[in-house]
């Protein structure tokens, strides 16, 4: 009988609250600053990827879900030829975002990543150059301690 008086008390308590159903995906919550959606690489003002081809990030991934190819540009410089990543594997820990020297990668706010396909994961420097659409904008490390 306590037992359902208590059960009753409830009902009762949470019939008048408000409902708490987010009524996704019309309705999208707000992303907190430092949520870890898809990496993006980073672009400099002409376009190009900032990254240096140096393998860090592909060194430091977790999932192994990274690689990159380095090239040779105008007068030897190092240049990047590949950078591929399947997002598949991929944990969203950001510890390649950690680990760029150059700020080139940073973790972007797009989550919806679903496809029927997983060859469609497999990010290349051109995909993960453009803000995928949607995307609020990225974050890399100097955004770590907000
Ligand atoms: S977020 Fe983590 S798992 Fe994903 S590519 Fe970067 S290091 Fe690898
Ligand atoms: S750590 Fe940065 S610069 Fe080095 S390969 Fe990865 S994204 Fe490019």
């Amino acid at each position: 009988m306590k037992a359902l008086a208590k059960g009753l008390a409830l009902t009762f308590r949470t019939f008048f609250r408000r409902p708490v159903t987010e009524e996704y995906p019309d309705v999208k919550r707000p992303l907190p600053p430092r949520f870890r959606g898809r990496p993006v690489l980073l672009a400099r003002e002409d376009g190009r990827p900032r990254c240096v081809a140096c393998g860090l990030c592909e060194k430091v991934c977790p999932s192994s879900c990274i690689a990159v190819e380095p090239g040779t540009g105008p007068g030897g410089t190092r240049t990047l030829a590949r950078y591929e990543l399947d997002l598949g594997r991929c944990s969203f820990c950001g510890l390649c975002v950690e680990a760029c020297p150059v700020e080139a990668i940073a973790m972007g706010d797009r989550y919806e990543l679903a496809v029927e396909d997983r060859r469609e994961l497999l990010y290349g420097t051109d995909r993960l150059l453009s803000p995928p659409e949607g995307d609020n904008g990225s974050h890399g490390k100097e955004d770590r301690n907000r």
